[in-house]
C-alpha cells in the first residue's frame, strides 16, 4: 500500500516548485535556510555520534537548550525527567508548539557512514548496550533548532509565543505523558495548535507526506501468563500442560482479528515471544506470552484487549487450568489523531513553500507515536512525515520490488542536505502563517 514517486513525478515536482516560486516567493527564502545549513550539519552529525538512551537524553538537551537559549528562547530543562522547553514571546497571539524527539534506540549502526555512531551505553537493566539514532530524531532535532533559528530572526513576521518542545523517551511511547505530567500545558502556556515532523522511509526527500484523521496506530503490549501443572513429559496425564495450552490461545487470538473485528477497522494482534520450560521431558507449570495490539481507534482498541483475556481464560478452562491466566497490559499509547482543518491548513502553507507536488497524502500506519497525547490533552495536533530517501533510489525499489532500509533498520540512513533543508524550510513557513503578523 506504500506509494513511491516516480522519478519523474518528482523532477514535475521540482518544476512546478520553481514556477510556482516564480509568482509567490516562498515564505521561508532558499537562502535563508543554505546560510544556516552548515552549522546545522554540524549539528546533525554530533547528535548522530553521541546517541542517548530514552530517558537519559542528558548532553542532547543540554546542547539544544544551550542553542536555543543563545538565539533568545527561555529555557526550562528536566521537564518530564530530560525534556527542554523553550519559548519565544513574539507579542499577543497564537502559542504554536513544535515538538522534537530526543531519544535514540538500542541497536548497532550499520551504515558505514563517517559519522556513524559507535557508542554503546547502559540500559536500565544495566546491561551494555549499543546506542544509535536510526530512526532519525537527530534529524528532527537539527530541523527544531535550525526553524528555531529563523524564527528568531524573523520576528517581525510573526506574532505569538512559540513553544520549541523537545520530548525524551518516545521510542518507550512515555516521555510525552511524563512531560504532561510535569506540568507542560500547565507551567507553561497552553498551545492552541502543536506541530511534529517524523522522517519517512517511504517518501522521496524533502517531499511532505501528510495524513488527515486518525495516522498512527495505538499500541499496547500485553503480557499473558497461562498456568498449568508440572510434571515428566513421559506422563502427560498426570499434568495440565500450559505449553499446549498457549498454543492454542496464540491460535485463538488470530481469530479476534479475523471473525470479531469489523474488516474495515485495521488491526494487528501480534505474539512476539513465547517463554516456557527449560528442556524436553518436563512439562512445565506455566508458560508466559508477550504481545503487541494495534489499531486506530481507542473503543476498537478496547474491544482487542477485552477479547484478548477473554480468549486466554476461556482456553484455560477448556484445559482444565488449575487457575486463571493472569493478564497484564503494559504500557501503550493512543492514536495519533491529525486535527483535520489544521492539517488542511498546514499542507497549504507546506505547499505554498515547497511546490503542491512535494506535499502528498500518505497512508496510515501501525507504527505508533506518543505524539498523540498533546492532542489528546485538547491541543490541535499534526504529525507530518518528511521523505527521507534519494528520489532515484526510491524508483529503483520500486522496479526491483527489493524494499529499502526503513527507520529501525541499522541500515536507515537519511539524505541529509536535502531532508533537513526540507524540513527547515516547512516547519518554518508552518510557524509563519500559523502566527501571521
Ligand atoms: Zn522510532
Ligand atoms: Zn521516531
Amino acid at each position: 500500500m506504500r506509494q513511491f514517486l516516480s522519478y519523474t513525478a518528482i523532477v514535475a515536482a521540482m518544476l512546478c516548485g520553481a514556477a510556482l516560486a516564480a509568482d509567490t516567493p516562498p515564505a521561508v527564502a532558499r537562502a535563508q535556510v543554505d546560510a544556516i545549513y552548515p552549522d546545522i550539519e554540524k549539528l546533525y552529525m554530533d547528535l548522530h555520534r553521541n546517541p542517548e538512551l530514552a530517558f537519559h537524553e542528558q548532553r542532547t538537551a543540554a546542547e539544544l537548550a544551550r542553542r536555543v537559549k543563545a538565539l533568545g528562547f527561555e529555557v526550562t530543562s528536566g521537564v518530564g525527567g530530560t525534556g527542554v522547553v523553550a519559548i519565544l514571546k513574539n507579542g499577543p497571539g497564537p502559542v504554536v508548539m513544535l515538538r522534537t524527539e530526543l531519544d535514540a534506540l538500542p541497536m548497532q549502526e550499520k551504515t558505514g557512514l563517517p559519522f556513524a555512531s559507535t557508542a554503546t551505553t547502559r540500559n536500565d537493566a544495566g546491561e551494555q548496550v549499543p546506542v544509535a539514532h536510526m530512526c532519525g530524531h537527530d534529524l528532527h532535532m537539527s530541523a527544531w533548532v535550525g526553524t528555531a533559528e529563523l524564527m528568531a530572526q524573523d520576528k517581525a513576521r510573526w506574532h505569538g509565543t512559540l513553544m520549541l518542545v523537545g520530548q525524551p523517551a518516545e521510542e518507550i511511547v512515555s516521555g510525552a505523558t511524563a512531560m504532561l505530567k510535569d506540568g507542560l500545558f500547565t507551567r507553561f502556556p497552553k498551545p492552541d495548535y502543536a506541530l511534529g515532523m517524523h522522517d519517512e522511509p517511504s517518501l522521496a526527500a524533502g517531499v511532505i507526506g501528510f495524513h488527515t484523521g486518525a495516522f498512527r496506530a495505538a499500541a499496547n503490549s500485553v503480557e499473558v501468563t497461562v498456568f498449568g501443572k508440572g510434571g515428566h513429559g513421559a506422563y502427560p496425564q498426570t499434568t495440565v500442560d500450559p505449553v499446549v495450552l498457549a498454543a492454542r490461545i496464540v491460535l485463538g487470538l488470530q481469530t479476534i482479528v479475523s471473525r470479531e473485528n469489523n474488516p474495515a477497522d485495521p488491526v494487528v494482534v501480534t505474539v512476539g515471544s513465547i517463554h516456557g520450560g527449560t528442556v524436553s521431558n518436563i512439562i512445565p507449570d506455566q508458560v508466559t506470552l508477550q504481545l503487541t495490539v494495534r489499531s486506530f481507534d481507542a473503543a476498537v482498541q478496547k474491544r482487542l484487549l477485552e477479547a484478548i483475556a477473554r480468549e486466554a481464560r476461556g482456553e484455560a478452562i477448556a484445559a482444565n487450568a488449575p487457575k486463571e491466566p493472569s493478564v497484564e497490559v503494559k504500557n501503550g499509547t493512543d492514536p495519533v489523531i491529525n486535527d483535520p482543518q489544521l492539517t488542511q491548513r498546514m499542507v497549504a502553507a507546506a505547499r505554498a513553500e515547497l511546490g503542491d507536488a512535494n506535499v502528498v497524502e500518505m497512508p496510515a500506519q501501525m507504527g505508533s507515536e506518543d505524539f498523540s497525547q498533546f492532542g489528546l490533552n485538547g491541543v490541535r495536533a499534526v504529525l507530518l512525515h518528511i521523505g527521507a530517501v534519494d528520489a532515484a533510489k526510491l524508483e529503483a525499489a520500486r522496479t526491483s520490488g527489493q524494499p529499502l532500509p526503513g527507520v529501525h533498520s541499522p541500515l536507515w540512513a537519511p539524505e541529509r542536505e536535502p531532508t533537513l533543508k526540507a524540513a527547515i524550510s516547512a516547519e518554518t513557513a508552518i510557524l509563519l502563517d500559523l502566527m501571521k503578523a
